[in-house]
């Protein structure tokens, strides 16, 4: 069986070495020896101003939210994983959808202010499948009217925009490492901020709003990292170089096989370096979409509809429609993508998807 996506598994050896010295210190959560060991070395590997490794990458989205965007309206895309939407509501909070541009796949910049009202905090925007919103524009939008910026990042491991990490743009960015993400910690996520007093404010909402016995600052919640979820992440994080080479192999193979007089692609923003982190691929129609899924299926293959449905359609969400984001998440299709997919089933799937 093919999926969309398969969990990058270190050498046991690897995770082992790691494990074992949780073991040799007895010490299995709060501040712990791997869990700084890996702040630091994701700090220098994603060259980032500061990080905060959180439990998992829905957290940071809520708690940023939570010093943020006070109950107000929030501006959202409607193309993105739930969590990004589901977040704004858990916090009390109104998103306000504005549509996605038909070839980025990201917020289009030039709808933001027509949905700017007096109620309008925070602008939460996602780079979908790693691909940068206008960082620039947004950052001149939020300025002018005094809103705060947060960016769902949780595709975006390794990406940098004019040469710089995609990270360190907007008041807080944050990202997912969970298992089927391209850096993983099993469950896990980042956030990610540009300054030491924001840093401050966010370490003490993530844990409980105090650091030590009575030292309260706020209201927090608990999103520690553990050491058992900071050792996958020492014994992931050497392979980086092999994962992101080997999902190019992949992308470059579909890139030159696939026929696209029927197929559009994601257009990627210009002075991105991009991280190979989803395939999706935009059909003409649903129909064509559908008839795809079914013959892939038949040979036991199985993409996924990320993103799909668009999330101005949730059942606990009452807002007006979103177009572009409508017919989009209605015909893009996420092809298998991971580090062991071999020539041979590329080949099938290209013909199955050529031949249709
Ligand atoms: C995966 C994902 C999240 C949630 O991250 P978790 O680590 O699973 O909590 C949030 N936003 C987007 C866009 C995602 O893809």
């Amino acid at each position: 069986m093919i999926n969309v996506t398969k969990t990058f598994f270190p050498p046991i050896e690897v995770y082992q070495a790691q494990v074992q010295r949780i073991w040799d210190n007895q010490w299995l959560t709060n501040n712990g020896e791997l869990y700084k060991e890996l702040t630091q070395k994701l700090k220098d590997h994603l060259d980032v101003n500061q990080i905060i490794p959180m439990t998992n990458g829905t957290l940071p989205i809520q708690i940023a939210l939570n010093a943020y965007a006070n109950c107000g309206e929030v501006i959202t895309t409607p193309f993105s994983y739930v969590a990004t939407t589901a977040s704004i509501v858990w916090e009390k909070c109104k998103p306000v959808f504005v549509d996605i541009h038909p070839q980025y796949l990201t917020i289009d910049e030039a709808k933001i202010e027509a949905a700017i009202t007096e109620k309008t905090t925070t602008i939460l925007a996602t780079h979908v499948y790693g691909n940068p919103c206008d960082v620039e524009a947004i950052e001149t939008i939020a300025q002018k009217h005094n809103l705060k910026v947060i960016y769902d990042a949780a595709h975006c491991f390794g990406v940098t925009y004019k040469g710089k990490s995609i990270f360190n743009y907007g008041d807080v960015s944050t990202c997912s490492f969970h298992a089927t993400k391209l850096f993983h910690t099993g469950e896990g996520g980042a956030l990610f901020c540009k300054d030491k007093e924001t840093r401050q404010e966010m370490w003490y909402r993530h844990n409980f709003g105090h650091d030590g016995p009575g030292h309260y600052h706020g209201l927090g919640i608990n999103a520690k990292m553990s050491e058992l979820q900071a050792a996958m992440g020492l014994a992931v994080l050497p392979y980086m170089e092999h994962i992101i080479t080997e999902r190019k192999r992949v992308c470059d193979y579909y890139d030159q096989c696939l026929d696209f007089l029927n197929l559009s692609k994601l257009k990627i923003r210009k002075n991105t370096e991009w991280n190979y982190v989803y395939y999706p691929i935009i059909f003409e129609s649903e129909a064509q979409l559908l008839e795809t899924i079914k013959n892939l299926a038949a040979n036991n293959i199985h993409p996924r509809r990320y993103f799909h449905p668009s999330l101005e359609a949730l059942p606990y969400i009452n807002s007006k429609d979103c177009p572009i984001a409508d017919t989009i998440t209605k015909r893009i299709l996420c092809l298998p993508l991971y580090t062991t997919l071999k020539e041979r089933d590329l080949e099938s799937i290209v013909n199955l998807i050529n031949n249709a």
